[in-house]
C-alpha cells in the first residue's frame, strides 16, 4: 500500500498512528511537499478507509489483491448452528472414514456426550496406495448422515470427484477439499458451485498464498464461505507424519482475519502429540480444531495410529 501525506503532516505522528493499526512503514519517498509512505507486506491486514481517516493522510492507493473475495470475506464463516471465527475453538472430530453403520453411530453418540458440534468421517478416502481401503462410498454417506442426524451433529466430509459433488452436498452441512486436491481446479469450481460452506484443506506442499487463490476459486464459484484447514506440511523430519505450520494459522488468524482451523491428527500422525498441538492451534488464534477419533483406534481401517478413543478427546476440554 502507498500512503500519500498532506504538506504539512507530521511523520512521526502518522507512523505511530499507523503502527496502532499494525502498518509498518518500509519506505518514505520525498522529504517535504507530498511524502508518499510505502507499507511492507507483512502489516496486519486492514481496511485502507480507516489509513484514510488518519490525520495527515491525503490519499491511500493500494495493489489490487490476487483474492479480493477471500479478503472481502471476513472472520467468521457459518455452518449451521456452528460459527467459525479466530479464537472460536470449534471442535470437529470423527473417524478417518466411516467404517459401518453402528461404528458411526457409536463414535457420534459419544462425540455428542462431549459436547462435539460437528462429525468428520470420509465415505471417499484418497489413499496413497491403490492397495488400502478407499472408503465405503455412497453407502457410508447415509451412515454418516444417519448417525449426525440421530445425535444431532452437522456434518463435514470430503468430495474427492466432480460426480460426487451433488449426492456429498445432500448429506453434509460442509463440503472437505482434500489436501491432495487442493488446486485440483476443476474440482474447486465444481465444489463452489454447490454454493456451501467449504472446509479447505492446505496442499502439503502448497504455500499460504497459493491456499488463498484456491480459496478464492471456491468462493469465486459460488462457495457460502471457505474455512481454511492447516493439516501440516511436507517437513524433511519423518519423526512426525508432517510439519505442523502453526506460524501460518497465526498469520491467516490475526494478519488476514480469516477462520482457520487446525488438523493434528494427520499433523502429527501420533495420539500422545493430538491435544498438546490443538492446544497450541487455539492459543494460535485457530477458529477450531479437527481430530480423528474412533471408538476402537487398534482395529482402524486408516489412520488407526493418530486417533483418539472418545475419552481421549476428552482431555481437550480439561482446564489447562
Ligand atoms: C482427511 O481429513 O480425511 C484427510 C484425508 O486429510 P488430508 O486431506 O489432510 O490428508
Ligand atoms: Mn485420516
Amino acid at each position: 500500500m502507498i500512503v500519500t501525506l498532506h504538506d504539512k503532516s507530521h511523520l512521526p505522528t502518522v507512523r505511530r498512528e499507523l503502527a496502532r493499526l499494525g502498518q509498518w512503514v518500509e519506505a518514505v519517498y520525498g522529504e517535504t511537499g507530498e511524502v508518499q509512505l510505502v507499507l511492507g507486506a507483512h502489516g496486519t491486514s486492514v481496511d485502507p478507509s480507516r489509513i484514510e481517516g488518519l490525520s495527515g493522510v491525503l490519499r491511500v492507493a493500494r495493489p489490487a489483491s490476487k483474492h479480493p473475495r477471500v479478503d472481502a470475506q471476513g472472520p467468521e464463516v457459518r455452518v449451521g448452528r456452528v460459527a467459525f471465527r479466530p479464537s472460536a475453538r470449534v471442535v470437529v472430530a470423527g473417524p478417518c472414514a466411516v467404517e459401518s453403520e453402528a461404528r458411526i453411530f457409536a463414535i457420534a453418540d459419544a462425540l455428542r456426550k462431549q459436547g462435539v458440534p460437528m462429525l468428520r468421517g470420509g465415505a471417499y478416502k484418497p489413499r496413497t496406495s491403490p492397495y488400502a481401503f478407499q472408503g465405503h462410498g455412497e453407502v457410508a454417506l447415509r451412515w454418516l448422515s444417519d448417525a449426525a442426524k440421530h445425535a444431532g451433529l452437522e456434518v463435514v466430509t470430503e468430495v474427492m470427484s466432480e460426480r460426487d459433488v451433488d449426492e456429498v452436498a445432500k448429506v453434509a452441512s460442509m463440503l472437505q477439499v482434500g489436501s491432495r486436491n487442493m488446486q485440483n481446479f476443476a474440482l474447486l469450481r465444481a465444489i463452489g458451485a454447490a454454493g456451501m460452506p467449504v472446509l479447505l484443506k492446505r496442499g502439503m506442499s502448497a504455500t499460504v498464498e497459493e491456499w488463498l487463490l484456491a480459496a478464492e476459486h471456491l468462493l469465486t464459484a459460488g462457495a457460502k464461505g471457505v474455512v481454511l484447514c492447516e493439516r501440516g506440511i511436507r517437513g524433511f523430519d519423518a519423526s512426525t507424519r508432517n510439519l505442523l505450520d502453526l506460524g501460518a494459522v497465526a498469520l491467516l488468524a490475526h494478519a488476514h482475519g480469516l477462520p482457520v482451523i487446525v488438523d493434528p491428527s494427520h499433523a502429527t500422525g501420533r495420539r500422545e502429540l493430538v491435544i498438546p498441538l490443538a492446544k497450541a492451534a487455539f492459543a494460535a488464534g485457530a477458529a477450531g480444531v479437527m481430530i480423528e477419533v474412533h471408538d476402537d483406534p487398534g482395529v482402524a481401517l486408516s489412520d488407526g495410529p493418530q486417533a483418539l478413543s472418545p475419552d481421549e478427546l476428552g482431555g481437550l476440554f480439561d482446564a489447562t
